[in-house]
């Protein structure tokens, strides 16, 4: 059996179509069931639904044998482990740092001396202004980034950006592009080895599919 983890949300949209070209077809619709293990039209194939921070752990312990995961989760994460395998080109946005166009007026929130930073990146934001040699106070949020210069709660906030309109909503602008991100196919380093014959035909299904799409 090959299981393969996919990330809940705007990822698995993106997903389904490549699967599908690899002729991987969920058994159950995946919007609306609500089993969290599903069966595939293909021999001994298997998909997870879960929370995007959570796949490179499945893949990690071996839970699932691949994964498709956002690369802002592979760096939060570290990626021990794990092989990167390829690009899928899917679920393209860029991780960047904003702040708001004007400046709150001063005294206002401002009682810290050190840059305050909001996001769910924690790692990434760190070693972001460590290398530019700022020192920089991170809070860990879960969502709603945005919203934490507004109300004084940060700074700035380093945080996914597609379109930019909810950046723009909430005053905000970019001012630094930390990385490009799209969704890449990783694999547990120990079932490549050992389930080399089963993964080998998805894998190169996927690959090829997302090169072709
Ligand atoms: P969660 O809320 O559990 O983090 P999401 O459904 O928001 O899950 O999916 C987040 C993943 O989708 C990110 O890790 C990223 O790789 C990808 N993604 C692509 N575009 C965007 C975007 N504009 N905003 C947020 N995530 C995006
Ligand atoms: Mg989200």
């Amino acid at each position: 059996m090959v299981t393969i983890a996919l990330s809940k949300g705007r990822i698995l949209e993106e997903s389904l179509p490549l699967l599908e070209r690899a002729g991987i077809v969920p058994v159950e619709d995946l919007g609306k069931t609500r089993k969290l293990i599903v069966g595939t039209t293909a021999p001994d194939v298997q998909v997870v639904v879960i929370r995007a921070a959570d796949v490179p752990t499945y893949v990690r312990y071996g839970a699932a044998d691949i994964g498709i995961a956002g690369k802002d989760v592979l760096m939060e994460d570290g990626g021990d482990g794990l092989y990167e395998l390829a690009d899928l080109g899917i679920a393209r946005c860029r991780l960047m740092v904003a702040e708001p166009r004007e400046r709150p007026p001063a005294g206002e929130g401002h009682s810290w001396t050190r840059l305050r930073v909001a996001t769910k990146y924690v790692r990434i934001a760190q070693r972001h202004f460590d290398a530019k040699g700022i020192q920089a106070d991170i809070v860990h949020l879960y969502g709603s980034m945005e919203l934490a210069p507004l109300v004084g709660l940060a700074d700035r906030i380093v945080d996914l950006v597609s379109s930019g309109k909810t950046l723009a909503a909430n005053g905000l602008v970019e001012v630094e592009h930390i990385v490009d991100v799209s969704a890449w196919l990783v694999a547990n380093r120990a079932a490549v080895k050992m389930k080399y014959k089963a993964l080998r035909p998805v894998i190169e299904c996927l690959v090829g599919g997302a090169m072709h799409g």
